[in-house]
Order: structure tokens, then sequence, then C-alpha cells
């Protein structure tokens, strides 16, 4: 008898949540990773699946292994790679700590690998691009740890000058009158690893288009394990989706011994009825195709109507 070969490697899980694509993967304890390609960005570096070096931006939750394992990977292969900086947003809490392993591989591989270390402070903001930025918050976990909103920042008319004719709008705007106003539209919201409490009811988190947030357990009799470990429970998900305007909440960090299955089915009967199509399982691989291959149809029959 012959051994067998090791096992696959399980492929990336993948949302299309127009118009953002939701790639990476996320399991508890062992790697999380969430790529927002449009955004250039990641959620942590647990490990770094090719896919996830063409990111310039990577924001991490807390320190945890999952969740940093392959920083120093990701600055190394990009340098590697000719592809430049890489910029890490963190926790200020916490930014002394991936100063020090970073700088740790360095004196290890021989190399100056370079990187830019963006530490926030709760509410502050750092600009991804022209009009959107992410902005951290403190969230609780065993760890220091840190959520994130980004924001779109657009600018509207103020309400009093929507009727006015264009070149009385411009006439203001040469006497240097404010006609517009700032608004920020939440897009994304990241919940690390974390507890439930206060911070998953900020205004950006529940008027974010997208939640993308851990549940660990799902088990009813689990909800003391989630509470010790300082992670959320599928109750505390049923809950929290009754005020969170969210179009999709995209559940992350499964533990590998939890059932996709049955993780579902306990969650959907917390759940309202209204909410259950808004919840999606980033690592349920199967579901997921089937989700897209009737996107793919509905884009084709639409094309083929035009
Ligand atoms: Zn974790
Ligand atoms: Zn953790």
């Amino acid at each position: 008898m012959l051994p067998k070969p090791p096992p696959r490697e399980s492929s990336l899980g993948f949302l299309y949540l127009p118009p953002y694509r939701v790639q990476g993967l996320s399991v508890a304890g062992e790697a999380t990773c969430i790529q927002i390609p449009e955004l250039d960005l990641c959620f942590d570096m647990g490990s770094c699946p090719r896919a996830a070096l063409a990111s310039n931006f990577v924001a991490l939750s807390h320190g945890h292994m999952d969740h940093v394992g392959g920083l120093a990977y990701y600055c190394s292969q990009r340098r590697f790679q000719g592809m430049g900086d890489g910029t890490i947003v963190c926790d200020a809490r916490i930014e002394s700590d991936v100063r020090t392993m970073l700088e740790g591989f360095q004196a290890l591989e021989r190399q100056v690998t370079p990187f830019n270390l963006v530490p926030l402070q709760e509410d502050e903001v750092f600009k991804l691009k022209n009009n959107v930025s992410l902005k951290g918050f403190h969230t609780e976990h065993t760890a220091p740890s840190m959520g994130y909103s980004i924001i779109e920042h657009r600018t509207k008319l103020k309400p009093e000058y929507t009727d006015f004719p264009q070149e009385k709008l411009r006439e203001l705007k040469n006497r240097g009158e404010e006609i517009t106003r700032n608004l920020e539209v939440p897009l994304i919201s990241y919940l690390g690893d974390t507890a439930a409490g206060s911070h998953l009811l900020r205004d950006d988190v529940l008027k974010s288009k997208i939640i993308i947030t851990e549940c660990t357990f799902f088990d009813p009799g689990h909800r003391g394990r989630a509470n010790i470990g300082k992670h959320l429970h599928a109750a505390d998900i049923a809950e929290w989706l009754r005020v969170a305007e969210c179009d999709a909440m995209v559940l992350v960090h499964v533990s590998r011994r939890t059932h996709l299955g049955e993780a579902r089915a306990q969650l959907t009967e917390g759940l309202r009825e209204e909410d259950i199509g808004r919840v999606h399982f980033l690592m349920d691989h199967r579901t997921n195709r089937m989700r897209y291959e009737q996107q793919l149809a509905e884009a084709e029959a639409a094309h083929v109507k035009v």
C-alpha cells in the first residue's frame, strides 16, 4: 500500500456583494485574512494567500497569531516581487509589538524589508484614497483589539439650496458661501475577534452596507465559552441583525470543528424571517458558488435583454 498524498489546501472563500468582492480565508484559531480588492485592502493577515499580496493596505484587528502570522511574509514577499512597501494599520496599543516582530524578521533575514506602520487611536481615521478612509475603534477581546469602518466622504448640496438654478449656485459659491455639507457614508465594517458590546452599536457600524464579523460559537450550550474567549455567539448575531441596517452580514472566524450546515441551522433558528437572506458564511464554498452562479446567470440575462 502506498501512503496517501497530503490533503489539498482549501480554496479561498468568495462573495460578490456589489460593488465589492469579499474574499479570503478565515478559520478560528488557524488563520484569518479577508481581502476587499476594490479597496486595495486586507483585514488581518493570519496567513498570506497569494491573492492578498496585491493589496497595498492591511488593517490588523489584534495581535493573535491567527491574525498576524502571515504579516512578515506579506512584507517580505512584496519586497521579493518588487511590489512596493505595504502599509499596515493597527491599534496604537499594539504598534510597538508589531514593529518588534517585523524588525525581528529583518534581523533573521539579514535584509531590511520595508513597511509602513500606521497606529490608530480610538476613532482616528486613515485615508485609503481620495474620498475613502478607514476609521478604527476599540472592540473587546482577550488582547487589545480594534474594529474598522470604511467611510466614504461625500459632499451634498445643503437642503436650502436644492431648488436653486446652477448659475445662482455658482454665484453663491464665488461669493464664498458654503453651499454644501459633508456626509460620511459607512460602506463596510469589520469586527475582528470581539465580545458583544456597545462597539457593535456604533452609528457607523449599524449604518454600514456590509458588516464582516466574527462568529465563533453557534451551539446554544456554548454561550459560556464565547464569553470566556470574548467571542461572538450566534445569539449575539441574531440580536444585532435586528438593529443593523446592512444589506449583508458576512460571518467569519468559524472554527474547523463547526459543521457549517449545523451552524447555519442553529443561527437561523434565532433569526427573524427577513434577516435570513442577509447572512452569509465566507467559508461556505458550496452555497457561495451557487449564489455566484445565480449572479452570473442574472447578469447574462440582463445583458441579453439590452
Ligand atoms: Zn482569532
Ligand atoms: Zn483573537
